[in-house]
């Protein structure tokens, strides 16, 4: 099935199962945060996303802007840290790019990734190459603008292979920024556990939007 567009329902049903993959990733976010960081990534995320989970069950959503915000300002608020921070303003912004849409499709997926860019990356500071989440998000704005995408499945699916790929190349980069920078060339070889957090959403969206 190739879904053209999502309504606000599909989008916060797709956001309940980012969601439920985030927190069973637990382990895996933690154990990334442990090779290059203080270990606490994993549990920031499902802190963040039990506490989104929560907020968007209530939510009767008339805009995809909505569920989006309801998602960044909850992470924002109950994560902590300098993801929780980042990660609430990935949805937040992308969120609020998108206006009073009441679907999502190919062109609203470009829209949100920009906004998601540009919010983190004038919030936080970091730019491609810095090994943070940034690397992932803008590969996947990359390749989902690339790709002149016809339908949401098939704009989730380059975002997805672009997240992943972004991610996979943080594992070859020296972190600059964040707390991994203290690492130096001890850094190179591990995958950015932020950038990893990344590429799980979008490959759970895509799941959801195929
Ligand atoms: P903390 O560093 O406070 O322990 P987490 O462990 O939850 O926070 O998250 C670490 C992740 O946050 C990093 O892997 C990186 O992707 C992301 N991050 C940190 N600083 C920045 C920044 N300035 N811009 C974008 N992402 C950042
Ligand atoms: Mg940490």
């Amino acid at each position: 099935m190739s879904n053209l567009t999502l309504t606000p329902t599909n989008v916060k049903e797709m956001l309940l199962k980012v969601a439920d993959v985030i927190i069973e990733s637990e382990e895996k976010l933690s154990q990334a945060d442990r090779d290059l960081g203080d270990g606490d990534h994993g549990l920031g995320m499902q802190r963040g996303f039990t506490a989104a989970k929560a907020q968007l069950e209530v939510l009767e959503p008339k805009t995809v802007s909505e569920v989006f915000t309801t998602t960044g300002m909850t992470l924002m608020a109950s994560m902590g840290g300098a993801s929780g921070a980042v990660m609430g303003m990935l949805f937040q912004s992308g969120g609020t790019a998108l206006g009073a849409n009441d679907s999502l499709d190919a062109d609203g997926l470009c829209t949100f990734l920009k906004g998601a860019c540009d919010g983190v990356t004038n919030l936080g500071g970091a730019k491609p190459g810095d090994k943070t989440m940034v690397d992932a998000l803008v590969s996947a704005r990359n390749k989902a603008e690339g790709n002149d995408c016809k339908s949401i499945s098939e704009a989730c699916q380059a975002a997805a292979s672009g997240a992943n790929e972004g991610m996979e190349a943080t594992k070859a980069m020296i972190a600059t920024m964040g707390r991994a920078k203290t690492l130096g060339e001890k850094s190179i070889g591990y995958p950015d556990p932020g950038a990893l957090s990344v590429s799980i959403i979008f490959k759970t969206m895509s799941d959801y939007a195929s």
